[in-house]
């Protein structure tokens, strides 16, 4: 006799983080996780240093200061909002609450990772629809919703492929759906998109009984290590999600910071600035060097290698790793001839070109 984890748990393969390691002596650029290469805001990092002058007090529960400052800038109600560490916890909450074992829900072909693990963490089926042109279908969606199906879950734009669902198309995914399916629009790269046809997902959780939106303080706003995310959902969802939650989600640090960081308008300008000067400048250098690369609104970019030997993926990340600069193999999102590259600073995006020149010119001598 041994005790025996529930059905679907030991199915997970677990996530693997981006790797943070570069050789001894060798300069690290991260740009393996998606981080902000302009950190946080000074306002924010400020008001976590208050906050550590109380760490003997429980943080308030209802992370009330975060969340008036969430609705104060994007013009919603406080009620209609719950906070995670992190989104992903949120994203758990929401299988933890709306699956039980035999369900269905679907992600797209090369969804994050995340949901395929919260989903089998319920006992419940996950669920995988075909991309077209490395971005997600809606036809493909629809077609594969049954009456077991619970959850469908969109990351627009999509990690690790940098593509996104222009909103008519969002739409026409909720509007094929049941009433009782939640929709969930994971936008953790939403203020990245200079896009007219976007739309994170506001105004249709506004006017819908079943979608959900989660955003995120890890990437543009530079507190990933904090671990800060919100959902704005209906109310009724968001009762739910609350009933289940630990009572004190949210640290003190956390909540503070988000706080200032989310009222910190310029700093968030631009952080947008620097990413949409560098994720062009970046496509168009990996492209002139003859590598094909995903079209991406976010801040990264998907970089896809021959499968020649002496010029693969894997390769090309040891050559990469050797030299500091640490991107993210994702042979587990069923790409193993791609690499994702995060946007970085000028040094390192400048550093990674250049060394993928040499990687490339090597392998051609
Ligand atoms: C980074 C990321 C998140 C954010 O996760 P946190 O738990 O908030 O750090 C959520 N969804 C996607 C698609 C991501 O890439």
């Amino acid at each position: 006799m041994r005790p025996v984890p529930n059905r679907g748990i030991l199915d997970i393969e677990a996530y693997v983080p981006g790797k943070s390691k570069a050789p001894e002596g060798v300069r690290l650029h991260k740009l393996s996780s998606n981080e902000s290469p302009l950190g946080a805001s000074p306002a924010a990092l400020e008001a976590a240093a208050s906050a550590l002058t109380h760490l003997e007090s429980y943080p308030d529960g209802q992370a009330d200061a975060l969340k008036r400052a969430i609705a104060e800038v994007h013009g919603l109600n406080p009620r209609a909002l719950l906070c995670g560490n992190g989104s992903d916890e949120l994203l758990g909450l929401l299988c933890q609450c709306y699956l039980e074992p035999g369900d269905e829900a679907i992600h797209s072909e090369h969804g994050f990772l995340v949901y395929k693990i919260q989903i089998l963490a319920r006992g419940a089926t996950p669920v995988v629809a075909p991309e077209k042109d490395a971005t997600a279908d809606v036809d493909a969606i629809l077609s594969r919703v049954t009456e077991r199906t619970k959850l469908v879950f969109l990351a627009n734009p999509n990690n690790p492929t940098g593509t996104y669902l222009p909103f008519d198309e969002v739409r026409r995914l909720h509007a094929g759906l049941p009433g009782n399916v939640i929709l969930v629009l994971d936008a953790a790269y939403a203020e990245y998109v200079r896009r007219n046809d976007y739309g994170a997902g506001i105004e249709l959780v506004s006017s819908a009984d079943n979608v959900v939106m989660t955003r995120t303080f890890s990437k543009i706003y530079g507190l990933a290590a904090l671990r800060i995310g919100w959902l704005y959902g209906p109310e009724a969802v968001v009762d739910a999600l609350d009933r289940v939650r630990g009572p004190f989600n949210l640290n003190a640090l956390a909540i503070a910071a988000g706080a200032a960081a989310i009222r910190d308008r310029g700093f968030l300008e631009t952080a947008v600035e620097h990413n949409t000067h560098w994720l062009e400048w970046t496509t168009k250098a990996l492209t002139d060097l003859g590598l094909a690369v995903t079209p991406s609104v976010g801040n990264f970019v998907l970089v896809h290698f021959p499968a020649e030997p002496g010029r693969t993926a894997a390769e090309a990340d040891d050559f990469l790793s050797a030299r500091g600069y640490i991107l993210r193999r994702v042979a587990g999102y069923g790409l193993p001839d791609a690499l994702r590259l995060s946007i970085g600073t000028e040094e390192a995006n400048r550093g990674v070109v250049a060394s993928l020149a040499e990687f490339l010119g090597k392998a051609t001598a």
